[in-house]
């Protein structure tokens, strides 16, 4: 059910892997809980909490909680202040205060113009149905981890139409010029505990939205920025997203920021193999809470039985 033996005996204190200036290796070991409030915490999100808080307090080191609730469509405050009430439910426990993303859009406004600055980023005008038609109507389709990548329709309008089309307030995502990117950054590799030293492979994932005219920022750069700013050393997250990495990767090194250790755990299965869905509500935490469950057997029931150290 879990995959708490794969963890390693020695404890990162800082990032042994893209921190030229020493800035993690001087940070004490720290670790993150992410969630973005789009439902409940369920075992498979408990799971995450549980691998990140235990990797700190077996190592004496700082867990965050950092609720990932840029897009303000689908993340709702309720549902935010059930997962803390979980996880205090659970017996977790966080230090300092709980940082909200929906509350640092300058700071990613901030990091994005450093890419506007180097034309890095490039305006999108496509709507979700165009692309998609673009795509049904292409003869092959590339395809990244998260889908058919975009077919680069926008990329090489010429400035002086994207200009006027935003001067007239159409509305337009910002797009990473991934090959120009990948092309500054060189190749790069990243360090995960379970999986090794991978290679980043940015041109697989395509020219990734950064921002929308409804979303300031994007999952990939506010958590690049604020893993970095707020000098994580270990990021610990479901395999599920071990692809996301060559992004932040690449971002990190354009933004010059330093690269962490990663851990991409395995995730919790169902009975018949299936991944555990948020939409599966008989695994929320609440709901097993509701069924007279005690926090040490929804622990167990998360992959984090007592007598494993917890
Ligand atoms: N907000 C992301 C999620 O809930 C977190 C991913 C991460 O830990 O980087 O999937």
């Amino acid at each position: 059910m879990s995959d708490t033996t794969d963890m390693e005996k020695t404890e990162p204190t800082g990032a042994q892997w893209g921190d030229p200036s020493g800035i993690l290796r001087q940070a004490p070991m720290t670790t993150r809980f992410a969630p973005s409030p789009t439902g409940e915490l369920h075992l498979g999100t408990a799971h995450s909490a549980l691998f990140a808080w235990k990797r700190a307090r077996d190592a004496g080191g700082r867990f965050l909680l950092r609720i990932e609730d840029i897009d303000t469509a689908r993340c709702l405050p309720a549902h935010e202040a059930q997962i803390l009430r979980d996880l205090e439910w659970l017996g977790l426990d966080w230090d300092g205060p709980v940082l909200r993303q929906s509350e640092r859009t300058e700071v990613y406004s901030e990091f994005l113009h450093v890419l506007e600055e180097g034309s890095l980023v490039y305006p999108c005008f496509c709507t979700r149905k165009e692309i998609q038609a673009e795509i049904a109507a292409a003869p092959s389709a590339p395809h990244g981890p998260d889908g058919p990548l975009y077919p680069g329709t926008c990329k090489n309008m010429p400035w002086r139409e994207a200009k006027s089309r935003m001067e007239a307030g159409e509305p337009y995502a910002l797009r990473l010029h991934m090959d120009r990117a990948v092309g500054m950054t060189g190749p790069l590799t990243f360090s995960d505990e379970r999986f090794g030293d991978m290679q980043v492979d940015g041109l697989s994932c395509g020219d990734i939205v950064l921002c929308r005219k409804d979303t300031p920022s994007s999952y990939h750069l506010s958590v690049t920025v604020d893993d970095a700013t707020q000098f994580v050393t270990l990021v610990t997250r479901g395999e599920d997203l071990l692809h996301a990495t060559s992004i932040h990767r690449i971002l990190q090194t354009l933004f010059a920021l330093p690269a962490p250790q990663y851990h991409h755990h395995g995730l919790l299965l169902d009975d018949s193999g299936q991944r555990l869905s948020k939409r599966d509500k008989s695994k929320a935490i609440s709901a097993l809470r509701a069924e007279g469950l005690s926090p040490a057997e929804v622990r167990a029931l998360a992959g984090f039985p007592d007598d494993q150290g917890l």
